[in-house]
């Protein structure tokens, strides 16, 4: 062990958790239980890896029993049981659940042990090889034996041996068998368990002497001896079983000795050297009771922690819970709100679209009310409201210029409608190139047209009227599939002049001019004086 520790700065993770536990089972059969209990302190923050981890607190659980420091004990057993599931090695939950049973049944917290016991025999893994179904009835028996339940007990023992035996695990079933024959004994079939009994003591001197199991079968054969009269015998198990109990520590196995041999003492007629032994089992009565009262308080306090403990960890849980349902209806009212924000803008923007389609459908119809189709010049009606409020408006003076085309019936006649139309568009395209922005100009019907210039004398009505009379005549009819001359006649009338003051009167004036030019042949622009 020396010349390991010197070696230990080389070890791996694995070898110094293998060299610690060594160290302190070493330090276990030494009765070194302090030493034993801080080595294991000093390595335990270490050693995360749960196979190795449940050995550790094994290890510490069992120094601290030793130590009496039963509350120590169960914690270290309580978190090597929560560690339970996270175990590979199987071997290592039966060892687990073994130790938290031996604990607890020396607390006598029976009914826990028993939970214990019952999870040891669900484990049943691999029946062949595992011990767990063998260990795990023992206990049942056990256990129940410990709680007073003497019945129950023995209608397990005979399957409990039998499963042991079946599995090769002749300790476990020598141990149950002993458990039988000290209950024979105990419930007055003296003769039966003296023969069951030695039997098993030929059994156990060929494995072991040292075992709690063994002393109680050789005190409980020193009262079967003493009932049937054979003191010599009684006796001498009597000194077996004090020797051995004494050996192993195992104080209440002691002090039962002590009474038997007290027992054995008195019927021998030795009343000194009974009155000695009943005086060391009442001082040992002392000790198992003190020591009872002790382990008691102890299991109450780690009960009542991990009760505590328990309750705080769910009252933990139902505050997450809530937290977590909380963030989640945040997380949706989120949701809901970006939702609706969306709706609203997707309606907002929807009835923007239709509005601006109905402003724009609006605007279409009253264009559409207000245009000629064919030449998309404005139509009588848009032509004479537009000019009338013009001439309302204006601030100085402002002509009208009328034309018609010429001949145009003959063009109809010779070329066909269409040639006509093509001939109205043409005419009007021409025109438009030659118009300020402020000019208005709308067909009046048929092929004749009309041009309402504001802020206009008559002299530039003459010359716009001049320029598109010679535009109209300078047409090429040659795209329309024919060729022929195309002329239009004028009439000029300004406001203000010539005592034209109203607009009716300066319109009516411009058609008598344009009348006149028809009258002077055609093509030419006559202005009304
Ligand atoms: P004038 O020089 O005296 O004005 O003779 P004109 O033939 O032009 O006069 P008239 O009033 O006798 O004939 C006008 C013709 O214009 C009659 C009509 O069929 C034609 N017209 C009117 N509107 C349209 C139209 O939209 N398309 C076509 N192709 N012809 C039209
Ligand atoms: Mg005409
Ligand atoms: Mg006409």
């Amino acid at each position: 062990m020396t010349r390991l520790s010197e070696l230990e700065p080389t070890f791996s993770d694995a070898q110094r958790n293998r060299f610690y536990l060594l160290s302190a089972s070493a330090y276990g059969y030494k009765g070194r239980h302090k030493e034993r209990v801080e080595l294991v302190e000093s390595r335990l923050s270490f050693v995360k890896d749960p196979d190795y981890r449940v050995r550790f607190l094994y290890q510490l659980s069992s120094g601290y029993t030793s130590l009496g420091e039963y509350e120590k004990a169960l914690k270290a057993i309580n978190e090597s049981i929560i560690l339970l599931p996270k175990l590979t090695n199987q071997i290592a939950k039966v060892d687990t659940l073994q130790a938290a049973i031996t604990l607890l049944n020396s607390l006598r917290a029976y009914d826990e042990a028993l939970v214990y016991a019952e999870r040891m025999l669900a484990l049943d893994v691999d029946v062949e090889r595992s011990s767990s179904r063998c260990v795990g009835m023992g206990d049942l028996v056990e256990i129940n034996f410990l709680k007073g339940e003497r019945q129950k007990a023995r209608s397990l023992l005979p399957d409990a041996i039998s499963l042991c035996e079946s599995q090769g695990r002749k300790f476990f079933a020598l141990l149950l068998q002993t458990l039988a024959c000290i209950d024979l004994i105990d419930s007055g079939n003296y003769q039966q368990g003296k023969g069951a009994g030695l039997a098993l003591l030929t059994e156990f001197s060929k494995t072991t002497q040292s075992s709690d199991y063994l002393t109680m079968l050789e005190e409980a054969m020193a009262r079967a001896f003493l009932h049937t009269g054979n003191l010599e015998q009684a006796e001498r198990y009597g000194l077996q079983a004090y020797q051995h109990a004494k050996s192993g520590n195992a104080v209440q196995i002691m002090e039962k000795t002590a009474e038997t041999m007290a027992n054995v003492k008195r019927a021998q007629g030795q009343f000194a050297g009974a009155l000695e032994y009943y005086e060391t089992a009442l001082a040992l009565k002392n000790r198992v009771l003190d020591d009872q009262l002790h382990k008691n308080l102890s299991y109450q306090r780690v009960k009542f922690d991990s009760q505590d403990k328990a309750n705080q960890l769910s009252l933990l849980e139902q505050k997450n819970k809530i937290l977590a349902v909380e963030r989640e209806l945040e997380k949706k009212s989120n949701q809901n709100l970006w939702l609706v924000i969306i709706l609203v803008v997707i309606i907002m923007v929807l009835v923007v679209l239709w509005l601006i389609k109905t402003l724009q459908q609006k605007n279409q119809f009253r264009e559409f009310s207000q245009t000629d189709g064919l030449t998309q010049a404005a139509n009588r009606m848009h032509f004479m409201t537009s000019s009338n409020d013009a001439f309302k408006m204006r601030t100085g003076s402002m002509s009208i210029i009328l034309f018609d085309m010429d001949l145009f019936k003959n063009i109809n006649d010779s070329f066909g409608h269409a040639t006509g139309d093509w001939v109205l568009k043409n005419v009007c395209e021409t025109i438009k190139t030659h118009l300020r922005k402020e000019d208005l100009f709308g067909r009046l019907g048929g092929e004749e047209f009309g041009i309402c210039m504001p802020d206009s004398n008559q002299s530039s009505a003459l010359q716009l009227a001049e320029r598109c009379r010679m535009a109209i005549a300078m047409i090429d009819t040659e795209p329309s599939g024919y060729r022929f001359p195309l002329s239009a006649s004028f009439g000029v009338a300004t406001v203000d002049s010539n005592g034209l003051t109203s607009f009716d009167a300066t319109l009516e004036a411009a058609d008598k001019a344009l009348y006149n030019s028809k009258a002077e042949g055609r093509n030419c622009v006559t202005v009304y004086r």
